[in-house]
């Protein structure tokens, strides 16, 4: 796996559950992906649920492979966090299992930070930024925007989630 195969899956599931409008609402995406599923005659693919700082011991999200419940794997974030951050680790999480890295073998991936410390967690960071901050739309949304603080509101992201990634495009 590398950064350009995460950004590719990610545009991948834009392409089929996300409905063209910022900010990208990855709750939204999880509930069409599921419904696309279960049209098949699926189970849902992912529960996505917001979570307690206790019931999470501190960490801000976790991806988890369920052997039995009502959908194939289950997604957490904290939902004491701000909501630009509630919004990264969605993503963030949901990349984990589009990645696959949740399995049988590896059921869990908990978050405590969003350090890219593994090449597993630059991807679903890579997953995540794409996801929310789309490659391809960036530099218009950057050009109409009045200030750096205004276009993270429009794409409901962090000054700093968003900083990294004008650099990572080399847009600013
Ligand atoms: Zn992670």
């Amino acid at each position: 796996m590398s950064i350009q195969n995460a950004e590719n899956i990610a545009q991948q599931v834009a392409k089929i559950a996300w409905d063209g409008k910022f900010p990208v609402n990855p709750e939204k995406i999880v509930r069409t992906l599921n419904a696309l599923r279960q049209r098949d005659g699926g189970t849902p693919l992912i529960e996505l649920v917001g979570a307690s700082t206790a019931d999470l011991n501190g960490a801000s999200g976790m991806a988890e492979w369920v052997e039995q419940g009502a959908a194939q794997y289950k997604c957490s974030f904290n939902n004491q966090e701000s909501l630009a951050r509630q919004r990264f680790t969605q993503a963030h999480e949901l990349g984990h299992v589009m990645l696959k890295h949740v399995d049988q073998k590896t059921p869990r991936m908990r978050d405590d930070r969003f350090d890219n410390d593994t090449p597993i967690e630059t991807d679903a960071n890579a997953f995540a930024a794409e996801l929310l901050m789309p490659r391809r739309w960036m530099p218009e949304l950057f050009a109409r925007a009045e200030s750096l603080t205004a276009l993270a509101e429009t794409l409901g992201v962090s000054i700093t989630a968003l900083h990294y990634r004008l650099k990572n495009l080399r847009i600013a």
